[in-house]
């Protein structure tokens, strides 16, 4: 039978609240507010909704047990017998953790690029996932944005070839396959140019540049036969994405020829009401009408568009085809055929974290390091004779070492820098000390707790810290410093307005540099990072972003010079915060600045395009990176 015959015959069965039903996306709920949620949690009693007939898919639920359970209710306890969608923030990986995008960008290897999705796919539909949300495709050019982190940085180029390379890794050419789930391209669209990079900020673009610069890659995955869409939570030339009729319907459907079906962000179908659009009711009725199937977490499509039926603010073809576009991906999954098919205990032990699988991390984190800088032959280390002072509070630090959005990894899986220094160069004296905190402003640390509890306050005092490890320091031929970002202080909501090096840890690194030994600095970032200072005093920076579950293998496969680092940055370091929107793709401007006196410093000239105080030229710009030959 043809997908279309088998879902006519579906839906000439069903009932409205049954068709609602399907465009309901809740949240499983038998999580902590801590744990998951990453907005307000509106869906209970999930439960008795799936008998009830009353959910389409379920959000942040995994593992065979569990998942065979829900999939159980729905598809033997409710009326009609039809499957859950099973969706999960797959971001990099699943339980074996890739370096962060942004990291694996910096690759440029689409090769493997691709093959971190696959092996993200198997792990997570062994574990009963059938819809991840990735590729996240955002083109970002503010380094405060702390979502930077998720997507291939500035380029949109680039940015296009990944997003083809990850849904051909997440979704095969055969959907139905046990080891395939459906992508969901996000997030739909320009939601990486909200203003100021803070996060969930209103973007206001013109049409040149988004077609030019921000929309390629969405269009990438689309072309590429991405199953689904999800839309973003900011404006799009002044319409919410969730509720923009343009976005949804006449671009992505009409222009652009998408056949999958578009799910809304975490409650962004009610948060159309701080928008100024109206109440629950009236913006889950726009969101229908733009072109919206699937309402995430808010309830709002279950609740109101009955009544709004009545009214005539909606049309029964509406949900029609929402509903059609919904039971279409599942059919197109085989969930109709065999719901249980990806819940597998049997897989999931053999795959989860499997050597191959581990390796092909390892082999990431060691080509998504950039190196920035390299002067007297500071790297690589060597392996034998020398004393190393390994030095910082991200040297032997587990619960920073995965990254943001890790929601199924177990920190303790994974590999610290000090761990894999000592595996890859046994017969190397380390010494270690963390020297400082990663932060401890006592503002700032509960709100990166929130989620990983990534920052512990040392029980020492800052003074003690130190001396440990100017005591180890001084016994060492070498430091190798490994400061920069915890985990937590990028990715979703995590903005910065400062995006230098944490104060605490910029003091140990003054300390450190005025004993006089070779410094070579190890950063941890989510983003692209001021580091002026650093530039200046470090004899050599490796910028290994974060690394996943095998970061400390790789990181120290590329510190002894295993491997030889060629990954190029693909977003733009700026000087100073100020410099910011900074880019290399930008429109010339009639009054260029091209001054330089021979022995480098500006000429005193008036009227050009520059600043006073800071050059116009970035401290690391796209494409950069070093490597270990000449
Ligand atoms: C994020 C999405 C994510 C969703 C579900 C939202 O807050 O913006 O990227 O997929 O939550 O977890």
């Amino acid at each position: 039978m043809t997908m279309e015959k088998f879902i006519n015959g579906l839906m000439a069965g069903m009932t409205l609240e049954e068709k609602l039903g399907q465009l309901n996306l809740v949240q499983r709920d038998y999580f902590t507010q801590e744990q998951i949620q990453t907005g307000a949690v509106l869906s209970t009693g999930a439960e008795e909704k799936i008998r009830a007939g009353k959910v389409g898919g379920m959000l942040g639920l995994f593992e065979p047990d569990k998942v065979k359970k829900v999939q159980e209710i729905a598809f033997t306890q409710s009326r009609l017998k039809i499957p859950l969608l099973l969706g999960l923030d797959v971001i990099h990986g699943h339980k074996t953790l890739f370096p962060i995008p942004l990291a694996m960008s910096c690759t440029w290897d689409m090769g493997l690029i691709e093959k971190s999705a696959r092996i993200g796919a198997i792990e997570a539909a062994a574990d009963g996932v059938s819809w991840v949300y990735s590729p996240m495709v955002d083109i970002a050019r503010d380094p405060r944005w702390g979502r930077i982190a998720e997507g291939s940085g500035e380029d949109p180029y680039l940015g296009s070839e990944i997003a083809r390379a990850m849904v051909r890794g997440y979704q095969t050419d055969d959907l139905k396959r046990e080891d395939a789930v459906m992508a969901c391209v996000k997030h739909f669209a320009l939601y990486g140019a909200s203003e100021a990079g803070r996060d969930y900020q209103t973007v206001d673009m013109s049409r040149i540049r988004m077609y030019e610069s921000y929309l390629p890659p969405y269009k990438a995955a689309v072309e590429a036969g991405v199953g689904s869409v999800m839309s973003s939570f900011n404006d799009v030339d002044g319409i919410p994405a969730t509720g923009n009729r343009w976005l949804l319907t006449d671009l992505l459907r009409g222009e652009w020829g998408f056949s999958g079906f578009v799910v809304s962000d975490y409650t962004s179908v009610n948060e159309m009401t701080h928008h100024g659009l109206g109440d629950l009711k009236t913006v889950s009725s726009l969101a229908l009408r733009a072109g919206l199937d699937m309402d995430m977490v808010g309830e709002g499509f279950v609740s109101t568009l009955k009544q709004s039926l009545d009214e005539g603010a909606v049309a029964m073809d509406d949900i029609d085809h929402a509903c059609r576009r919904v039971l279409e991906a599942k059919y197109k999954l085989g969930l109709f055929d065999n719901p249980y098919a990806r819940a597998s205990e049997k897989l999931a032990a053999e795959k989860i974290l499997c050597a191959p699988h581990r390796a092909a991390a390892r082999d990431a984190a060691a080509c998504s390091c950039v190196l920035l800088k390299n002067t007297q032959h500071a790297l690589p280390l060597k392996k034998t004779g020398a004393v190393i002072a390994v030095i910082g509070p991200l040297a032997h630090n587990r619960k920073n070492m995965l990254g943001m959005w890790s929601v199924a990894g177990d920190w303790e899986k994974a590999v610290t820098v000090l761990e894999g220094m000592a595996a890859v160069a046994p017969a190397a004296k380390l010494l270690h000390a963390a020297g400082s905190n990663i932060v401890s402003d006592p503002v700032m640390v509960p709100k990166l707790n929130i989620w990983s509890k990534g920052v512990e306050i040392d029980a020492r005092s800052p003074g003690e810290m130190l001396k440990e490890a100017l005591e180890k320091a001084a016994a060492a031929d070498v430091i190798v410093a490994v400061v920069g970002e915890a985990q937590d202080m990028s990715g979703e909501a995590s903005s910065r307005a400062d995006i230098g090096i944490p104060d605490e840890q910029r003091a140990l690194l003054r300390e450190l540099k005025k004993t006089g030994k070779p410094l070579v600095l190890v950063v941890f970032s989510g983003r692209p990072l001021t580091l002026g200072w650093e530039q200046e005093n470090a004899d050599a920076i490796l910028f290994v972003w974060c690394g996943g579950t095998e970061g400390g293998n790789g990181i120290a496969d590329v510190l002894f010079g295993d491997y030889n680092p060629a990954a190029k940055l693909t977003a733009t370091f700026p000087h100073h915060v100020g410099q910011i929107p900074l880019y290399y793709a930008h429109k010339n401007t009639g009054r260029p600045f091209t001054g330089k006196f021979p022995d480098g410093g500006d000429f005193a000239t008036k009227f050009k395009s520059r600043y006073l105080d800071v050059p116009n030229e970035p401290l690391y710009p796209f494409g950069f990176g070093l490597s270990y030959t000449t």
